[in-house]
Order: structure tokens, then C-alpha cells, then sequence
């Protein structure tokens, strides 16, 4: 008799007999998109499956891994279903409830990065105090909730500075600059009376000077090894990363201060998994530390084509403690593929995947909305200045048409 191996597992689950055979762990993952699927792919590489938790049905994640249960991310009853499955579990975005995470701690689960990270990185005044105790300057800030906070913050920083929201942010989300002190007490009033700011607080920090904005992946196990990405020269367009090159056009010794950083704090936080840590290269050649990202980073998809281990991959071996893959690469130059809002359909994507050295990661969307991230472009060459033209090139051959 011939069964498979998905339905001896479901045979034998439970049974003692078979409880200590060697079979595959399910990786539980909470949120259902692009990262998500991206991670599930690479435990499907090596033979595990993957479940995901998370509110969208047909999501993306969903769509390619085992099983998806869809719930809100502090239904319980979904969290118990997916620690009665999952002995390891990560999350794809930091807007999952902290709440949620220690939940499944407390029931046994082994969540990764720990819920303390994903604390720190929810507040923004929590992330850069960190940032700064453990080794990574930052630029002035200040929490400010009153008009009289704003007013001695002003004071200290002087403008222009941006007011963000503590929480919640995300692409530029729930910002504004300041520029005149005169108006602030106005821009202020009117940012916080805002529908989506409603009940927020807010951070005011210094506005940097930046020459560039990079950012630095590192993962780590539970061994305590750790393996930083090369760092990556991260482009903005609309608040929303628009390309990245790695590695980034800055000094070999700027690089590696950067991924020294990196490393010293992965190790004082006692970071298990892997996360992203933007980052400004300001004009003078200073390094300050902006945002953690608790997670794989769009600023680092161009792995997937352009290394031997890509992001996704190191963070599966950081979760199940395994060994760290050095990172061996070649230049790259990845382009998003955004949403236009005008057809779902994109049309030369046969050409884009004949062209040499390209590749093509789409996220199974089914509406190319204004500005959702549909997908990703690599290009990889012999220097980076290659890499960016030939992605440039896949780019322009991709068209959303109705
Ligand atoms: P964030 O949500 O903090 O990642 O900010 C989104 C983008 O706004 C960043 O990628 C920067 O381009 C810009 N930005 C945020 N904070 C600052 C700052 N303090 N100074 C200059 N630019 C900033």
C-alpha cells in the first residue's frame, strides 16, 4: 500500500507509537501576505509546511502553504488552534497585537523574534531608546502629546522636523513635517485631529539630512550565530521603497560599521529569527538608526535572486536553529512592482523571465490597487551599475493592463 506523506502524518499524528518518528515540524506564521507566501516557499524547498494565521481568505500566504486560519490576529481560539499545530511560530509584519504573541508564549509556542522585540518595535519611542542603549545612534526625538510637549521639543530639536505617530505607521503613514515653529501648534492640531489618528500619540524627531537611506538584515539562532546581508542603498518614492541596490554605494568601512551595529544589537536584544534595521547614511558620514522591521524586508527580496541564501531562507534556519548560510552574492538591483489601479493583469512577463540574469517574483494578488506591492524585479550582474540598468529595463517592459 502506497499513501502520502501529508496523509501519514495525519494517520499517524497523535499516535504515541509513531510520536517520536522523525517527520517534519509545521512552521506556524502569522499574516497572510507577500512575506508570508515568500517564507512558506521557502519551507517548501526543504519538505515543510507551513500554516498561516491570518484575516484575508485567498490571501497570499494562504494561497501556497498547508492551511490557513482565517481569523483577526487576537481571536484566541485561532491562536490556540495554530499553537495545538505549530511548536515554532513567526510573524511577517509587526502590526500583529503583541498581546497575541505573548498569548501563544505563554501556551508553549516558540515565537520568533520574541514578543519584547515586536514590543519594541511597535512604539516608535521604545524603538529608538533601544536603538541608542544598545550601540545604534538615532537622530533627536521626543515624545510629544500635548501642545506644551511639542512646544519644549521644538525647543530642543528645531525644525524641520517630522511628527509621526507612536504606533501604527507604516510607508509614511500618519506623518507631516514641520517646518515653520510658528505653524506647528497648528500642524499639530490638525494632524492629531485626523480620523486614523484618533487617540494616537506622537513622536517628534529631527529631520536628517540624509545622503542615502540603508538598511541592514541580520539574522540569528538560538546557537547565538548570527549572519548579517550585505547592506542595501534603499530608494523612496512616495514614502514607498521604490529600489534597492545592494551592496549600497557607500564605503567598505561605513558597510561594515553598519553591519556591526547590526550585530551588536541582534545580540543584546538576544534576537532569534531575523530582522531589518533601516537605516540614514547622513551626509557626513554618520550612521543613525531610524526603524526596526521584527521580520523579513522588502530591502531584502533582491536575495531571492541575488544570493545563494535569500532572506527568506536564513530566516527558516534561524527558527529552527540551524546553521547560518554565509552570504555569497552577486550586485543587484530590485525594482516593486506596485499596483496602478488601472487592470490586474500585467502584461511581459514572458519576456522579463527569458532575460538574462532577472528575475521575476510576482505575490499572487488579485487586484493591482494604486500602490499595493503586486510583485518584485531583480536584476543581478557582474557590477552594480549593470545590475540597476538591466532592472530598469525588466521594469519598463512590465505594463498593468485591464
Ligand atoms: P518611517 O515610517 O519612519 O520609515 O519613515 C518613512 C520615510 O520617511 C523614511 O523612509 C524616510 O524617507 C522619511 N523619514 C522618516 N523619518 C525621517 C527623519 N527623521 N528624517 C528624514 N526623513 C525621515
Amino acid at each position: 500500500m502506497v499513501i502520502s506523506i501529508r496523509e501519514a502524518r495525519e494517520r499517524f499524528a497523535g499516535n504515541t507509537a509513531f510520536s517520536e518518528a522523525p517527520r517534519m515540524e509545521t512552521i506556524g506564521i502569522l499574516g497572510d501576505g507577500q512575506l508570508g507566501r515568500l517564507l512558506s516557499l521557502a519551507a517548501g524547498k526543504r519538505g515543510y509546511d507551513t500554516i498561516i494565521l491570518g484575516p484575508t481568505p485567498d490571501s497570499p500566504a494562504g494561497l501556497i502553504s498547508k492551511e490557513q486560519i482565517v481569523a483577526a490576529y487576537d481571536e484566541r481560539k485561532a491562536l490556540d488552534a495554530l499553537a495545538g499545530k505549530c511548536k515554532r511560530i513567526t510573524y511577517e509584519f509587526e502590526n500583529v497585537p503583541a498581546g497575541s504573541v505573548r498569548y501563544l508564549e505563554d501556551r508553549g509556542a516558540h515565537v520568533f523574534p520574541s514578543s519584547n522585540i515586536l514590543e519594541m518595535a511597535q512604539d516608535r519611542v521604545r524603538e529608538k531608546a533601544a536603538l541608542e542603549e544598545h550601540g545604534i545612534p538615532v537622530t533627536k526625538f521626543a515624545k510629544v502629546d500635548s501642545h506644551m510637549e511639542l512646544q519644549k521639543a521644538l525647543k530642543e530639536i528645531g525644525c524641520p522636523a517630522v511628527l509621526k505617530t507612536t504606533r501604527d505607521g507604516y510607508d509614511g503613514h500618519g506623518q507631516i513635517v514641520i517646518r515653520n515653529p510658528d505653524a506647528a501648534g497648528n500642524d499639530f492640531e490638525l494632524h492629531r485631529n485626523k480620523k486614523e489618528n484618533n487617540g494616537k500619540t506622537f513622536i517628534l524627531e529631527k529631520m536628517v539630512d540624509f545622503q542615502m537611506e540603508i538598511s541592514v538584515i541580520v539574522a540569528r539562532n538560538e546557537n547565538g550565530q548570527t549572519c548579517t546581508f550585505p547592506v542595501a542603498e534603499n530608494e523612496h518614492r512616495d514614502n514607498i521603497l521604490h529600489m534597492t541596490i545592494v551592496p549600497a554605494r557607500i564605503s567598505p568601512e561605513a558597510a561594515q560599521r553598519a553591519q556591526e551595529m547590526a550585530v551588536r544589537f541582534a545580540e543584546e536584544v538576544r534576537l532569534v529569527g531575523l530582522l531589518c534595521i533601516e537605516m540614514f547614511y547622513t551626509k557626513d558620514g554618520k550612521i543613525l538608526g531610524n526603524e526596526i522591521a521584527p521580520r523579513t524586508h522588502n530591502s531584502g527580496h533582491w536575495s531571492i535572486h541575488g544570493s545563494e541564501v535569500s532572506q527568506f531562507d536564513q530566516q527558516f534556519r534561524a527558527l529552527l536553529n540551524e546553521r547560518l548560510e554565509p552570504v555569497r552574492y552577486k550586485p543587484s538591483a530590485m525594482i516593486n512592482i506596485l499596483g496602478e489601479g488601472n487592470g490586474n493583469f500585467l502584461s511581459g512577463q514572458i519576456k522579463v523571465r527569458k532575460m538574462e540574469g532577472i528575475g521575476l517574483c510576482m505575490y499572487g494578488k488579485a487586484e493591482a490597487k494604486k500602490g499595493r506591492k503586486m510583485g518584485h524585479v531583480t536584476a543581478s550582474a557582474v557590477t552594480i551599475e549593470e545590475a540597476i540598468e538591466r532592472a530598469k529595463i525588466a521594469r519598463n517592459e512590465l505594463r498593468w493592463e485591464r
